[in-house]
């Protein structure tokens, strides 16, 4: 059986319901939850996504606003934001301090991640999230109703895995990738580290690839793989491949690719040859993560909303 590309605005769909589901449930003429951006990059692209979620919120009834600041104030709007009750979510766009070329510059952007109340980090990157994520502590506090904010792309990719049938439908929540390889091309704090400790809280063994080295990660931990394992050598075990590969110039050899693997590009490039792909028995190619990506934001935001603001007024 030929490979078969998978498109996320169709798994997108699922979670647009959910949303729609939500904002149906709260009290009549309750405003949609509000998600502000703080926007003080020059960087293009962020603006483009900036704009990108804005259409998408408004197409599900939620409320998306931008702020455009200059960097010097970004930590003043953000506190202005963390304590304002009207806004229930923030999204700071980066790099801010880190586009100069210097360890202060993105040790400045940190701090600025760590100072977003937990209660409206949308995007699950403060330090509290973090740590509870490598901890898979999935509650803070062992609330039940306070549950563990997840970053937005490294979950759609389990969304993903999840409607390709990679995880199992039932047994415990901890291991339904039991017995699961899984390669992921790519190791920075938004998308693949992250996504290399979900996958292996959920049971699977997971290769964190970046450019000079290869780390195992399993439940429980993680360590560096010795000389002998290269990208080759992982891929071709694996029953998952994630890849996140920001040039434009990078092809994962598809010879490298076992039959009925699912594989995921996170990039905004291509980093696998499609048509070469899909002549692999039963693979599965998800060439975009995008749509899931910003339902997952939505539902974030959602959940933030529930959990913290809805005896509020506003
Ligand atoms: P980044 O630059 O922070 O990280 C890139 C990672 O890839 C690093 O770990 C690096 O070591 C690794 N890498 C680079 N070249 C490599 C190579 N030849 N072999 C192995 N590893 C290599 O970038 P990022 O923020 O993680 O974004 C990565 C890509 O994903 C970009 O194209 C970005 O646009 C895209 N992205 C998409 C979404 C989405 O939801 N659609 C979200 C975030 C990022």
């Amino acid at each position: 059986m030929p490979g078969e590309k998978v498109v996320a605005s169709k798994i997108a769909l699922t979670y647009k319901d959910e949303i729609r589901d939500f904002l149906a449930s709260l009290p009549l003429n309750t405003p949609a939850p509000l998600l502000v951006g703080l926007l003080a990059t020059s960087d293009p692209a962020a603006e483009s996504y900036a704009n990108w979620t804005k259409k998408a919120f408004e197409e599900d009834g939620l409320r998306y606003e931008v702020r455009k600041i200059e960097e010097q104030h970004v930590e003043e709007a953000l506190a202005q934001c963390n304590d304002d009750p009207n806004v229930h979510g923030i999204i700071v766009y980066y790099p801010i301090f880190g586009l100069t070329p210097s360890y202060s510059g993105s040790s400045h952007d940190d701090y600025l991640r760590d100072s977003v109340s937990v209660q409206k980090d949308v995007e699950g990157l403060t330090f509290t999230y973090r740590t509870s994520l490598y901890k898979n502590i999935r509650y803070l506090n062992s609330n039940p109703n306070s549950k563990c904010v997840l970053p937005c792309t490294a979950l759609s990719c389990v969304k993903i895995l999840e409607h390709c049938g990679v995880y199992a439908k039932s047994p415990g929540v901890h291991n339904r990738l039991q017995g699961k390889t899984c390669t992921i091309i790519n190791r920075s704090e938004i998308v693949g580290r992250p996504l290399a400790a979900m996958l292996a809280n959920d049971g699977a063994t997971v290769y964190s690839c970046d450019v000079d080295s290869i780390y195992k990660f399993e439940a429980g931990g993680l360590r560096r793989c010795d000389e002998g394992t290269t990208v080759k050598s992982v891929v071709e075990i694996s029953d998952v491949v994630v890849t996140g590969v920001p040039v434009k110039s990078y092809k994962l050899p598809t010879e490298w690719i076992k039959e009925n693997t699912v594989v995921i590009n996170v990039a905004s490039f291509k980093n696998v040859d499609a048509d070469e792909l899909l002549k692999i028995d039963g693979v599965k190619y998800v060439p975009m993560v995008g749509k899931v990506t910003v339902k997952m934001l939505e539902r974030n935001l959602c959940r933030l909303y529930k959990q913290y603001h809805m005896d509020r007024k506003g």
